[in-house]
Formats: structure tokens, sequence, C-alpha cells
């Protein structure tokens, strides 16, 4: 099964992803993944890859895409995969169509775990750590014993600044802009199955399960 995992910072995309590689045994490639393996490996796009990386430069589009051909490409992919961060473009999703057409491929669904703004913003700025011993809380989901105060050590928890609310909704508005063209995009191809993200983890994945095994 070839799949594509979308969702905005705080769906809670990780953990579906790790549930979806258990069940079904497929790799979880994410971009980051994919960059770090095709740099280690030495490939040639590997190598062009670092050098736009080492000078703080984006990778272009065309390396990009010629890493995703060389990582879907491998054994472990013959039985499917789990694509995480790409494509963030129509141009990268265009690539990808026809890159997979090229190996024999295609995708089978894109999955967006959806969860209304309000809640992500709710999730993304309760986080809080402990300066001392890095213990990260959540003030909803995962409360110190007392309020502010870490369990392990007494300190004061901290709020970063990217978890605060002006930062959190910034990120999130960037994100919509930016995947709500691929999402209307896949749907047009009726690839997308979107499943409500805002419940139980268990029951997110019991949702995942029964649209992409109908
Ligand atoms: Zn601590």
């Amino acid at each position: 099964m070839n799949l594509i995992l979308m969702g905005l910072p705080g769906a809670g995309k990780g953990t579906q992803a790790e549930k979806i590689n258990e069940k079904y045994n497929i790799p979880h490639i994410s971009t980051g993944d994919m960059f770090r393996l095709a740099i280690k490996e030495g490939t040639d796009l590997g190598k062009k890859a670092k050098e736009y990386m080492d000078r703080g430069e984006l990778v272009p589009d065309e390396v990009t895409n010629g890493i995703v051909k060389e990582r879907l490409s491998k054994d472990d992919c013959k039985k499917g995969f789990l694509l995480d961060g790409f494509p963030r473009t129509i141009a990268q999703a265009a690539a990808l169509q026809s890159l997979l057409q090229d190996i024999n491929q295609s995708i089978d669904y894109v999955i967006h775990v959806d969860v209304p703004e309000e809640k992500l913003v709710e999730r993304l700025t309760g986080r809080r750590i402990c300066p001392t011993c890095g213990t990260t809380y959540h003030v909803v989901y995962n409360p110190p014993k007392e309020d502010g105060i870490c369990d392990k050590d007494g300190s004061s928890l901290i709020q970063r600044d990217d978890d605060k609310p002006a930062t959190v909704k910034k990120r999130l508005s960037v994100n919509i802009e930016q995947t709500k063209p691929l999402l209307d995009f896949y749907d047009e191809k009726g690839y997308l199955v979107t499943v409500n993200g805002d419940q139980d983890i268990d029951q997110v994945f019991q949702d995942i399960q029964t649209k992409i095994e109908k």
C-alpha cells in the first residue's frame, strides 16, 4: 500500500505514522530521514543536497525529487511506503506522480489527519519544559503533579518561544496556506481520505484503517 500522510503540526501525524508502520509493515519515510540516508550513502544526489544544506540554502526540487525516487526504488518499498513531509508543493506532487509512474507504482491513499485549528493551538501552546532535566509536560494532556513545577527535580517549568500563541498561530497559518492546494489536488484525483484527528489516538488509527481497507 502506497500512502502519503498529511496533517498540520500538532495533529498527531508522527504517532499515526508509527501505528501504520507497525500494522502494515511499510517503511515510514520522512523527508529528513531520506536526506540523511542519501547523504550517509554518499549518492550523487546526496552530495548535491548536502552542498545546498551546508550553505544554508533550500534544496532545489530536482534534487529532492531525485532523492525521493532513489528512496522509493529501494527493496523495502516493494510492499508499499508511507511518505511523510513530501510532497509539500503542487510541483513536487506532480513530480511524485511521474516518478512513481517511472517505477510502475502509484499512490493508493493520501491520509489527512484533520484537527481544527483552535485545537491545534491548544495542543501546541500547552507544552511546558523543565529547563533542568528537559522533561516535557502538557498543561492539559500530561500535566505535572503540581502546577508549573517539574515532578522530577522541582524546577519551574518554562514555555519555549516556539510554543507561545502568536508563534504557534503564525506557524499554523503558514502551514494551512501551503497544505490547502495539495489537499485539493489529491481530492480532485480521488486519493484523499480525511480522518478526524480530534479524538483518542487509537480511535484515529481505527478510522484510518477503516478508510484504507475499504
Ligand atoms: Zn526537571
